[in-house]
């Protein structure tokens, strides 16, 4: 096992960790950077990246974040690419271990980031990124004049749905209901909307396409009241079932929302306890956006620097 003590420490290395590693390595506070085993974090999912500014052409989401790793290294962070199995916060210095590695560290940034929940069925995996996604935002764009699916029922697949319409020649929001669970005034659009189409009480049961051809072509439904199978043509499928935010290992430990979304202090990144702040997806259920991960890992980078600076440590 090696050990060592730092003044920052970071966990996460998506943009909101990474972000947090070039500012505390430029304020020379040798921060260390636990990157888990998703180095990079989602944007290393995805293929070109379109609204992450200064990159008129799009970049491509691991260079992205190869670049802001560079950036980290550059100034100083030290990078650990293994994911902290468990925390100690009840004193400080606070202690992470990793499967090799102790840390301990006066103050802590959590930036775990969340994951997109998927269906978890075998023709998900295959035509993930070739017709299959889980951010409109990200990748509407790419379907101009086509037909499109949206799953799920929430404020979510709502929203996605809506934002789709501008793209898209047809949405058809699947949802294994009658009742969209979407609030009142999210459900009254999408059921309002001229493009948007619903199949209720369906269920994807399979992703048709070839992602190695032309990717999706289709979704194979059923109707979880009749029984009955069809198959909607469309070129892309956005999952829109909910997001898990990655911070059980904070259970019981920092405050949290009922999904599990850190709980920072409003305008700011400090969490429940003091000494740690969180940025990025793991508290922001909202936004979900690489620049917003990035701009809140900057805000817990400073918001550390000073409460460091003002402890004399
Ligand atoms: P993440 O990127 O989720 O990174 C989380 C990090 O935490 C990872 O490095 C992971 O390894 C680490 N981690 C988790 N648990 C542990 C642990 N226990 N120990 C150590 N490390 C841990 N946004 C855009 O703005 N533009 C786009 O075009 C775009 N495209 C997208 C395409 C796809 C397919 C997806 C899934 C998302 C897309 N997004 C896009 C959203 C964007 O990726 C996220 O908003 C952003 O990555 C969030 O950054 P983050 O730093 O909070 O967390
Ligand atoms: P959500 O409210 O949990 O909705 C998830 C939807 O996906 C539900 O309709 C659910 O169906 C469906 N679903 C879940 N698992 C599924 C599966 N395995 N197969 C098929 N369908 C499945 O999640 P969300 O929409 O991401 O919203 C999360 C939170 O963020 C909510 O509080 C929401 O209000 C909020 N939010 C707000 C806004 C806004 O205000 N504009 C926008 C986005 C999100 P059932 O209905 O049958 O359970």
């Amino acid at each position: 096992m090696h050990t060592s003590h730092h003044r920052v420490a970071i966990v996460g290395s998506g943009p909101a960790g990474l972000t947090a590693a070039i500012y505390t390595s430029r304020a020379l506070l040798e921060p260390v950077v636990f990157e888990g085993m998703q180095a990079g974090g989602q944007l290393t999912t995805t293929t070109e990246v379109e609204n992450f500014p200064a990159f008129p052409e799009g970049i491509g989401g691991p260079e992205l974040m190869m670049k802001m790793r560079e950036q980290a290294e550059r100034f100083g962070a030290r990078l650990i690419t293994q994911d902290v199995d468990s925390v100690d916060l009840s004193k400080r210095p606070f202690i992470l271990r990793s499967y090799e590695h102790e840390v301990t560290c006066d103050a802590l940034i959590i930036a775990t980031g969340a994951s997109a929940s998927y269906l978890d069925i075998p023709s998900e995996t295959l035509l993930r990124n070739h017709g299959v996604s889980a951010c409109a935002t990200c990748d509407g764009f790419f379907y101009r004049d086509q037909p499109v699916a949206v799953i799920g029922g929430g404020d979510t697949a709502a929203e996605e749905a809506l934002f789709l319409t501008r793209f898209a020649s047809k949405v058809t929001l699947v949802h294994r209901r009658d009742e969209l669970r979407a609030s009142k005034i999210m459900a009254a659009r999408v059921l309002g909307h001229a493009k948007i189409e619903m199949a209720w009480d369906s269920v994807v049961t399979e992703y048709l396409g070839d992602p190695k051809a032309d990717g999706l072509t289709g979704l194979r439904l059923k109707n979880v009241k009749t029984g009955e199978t069809r198959d909607l043509a469309v070129n892309g499928a956005f999952v829109a079932i909910g997001h898990k935010p990655n911070t059980d290992l904070f259970q019981g430990v920092l405050d949290m929302d009922e999904q599990g979304y850190l709980k920072v202090r409003p305008g700011r990144t400090a969490t429940s306890l003091e000494g740690v702040w969180s940025a990025g997806d793991c508290a922001d259920h909202y936004y979900r956006q690489a620049i917003t991960a990035a701009g809140t890992g900057c805000m817990a980078a400073v918001e550390a620097e000073r409460w460091l600076s003002e402890k004399g440590s």
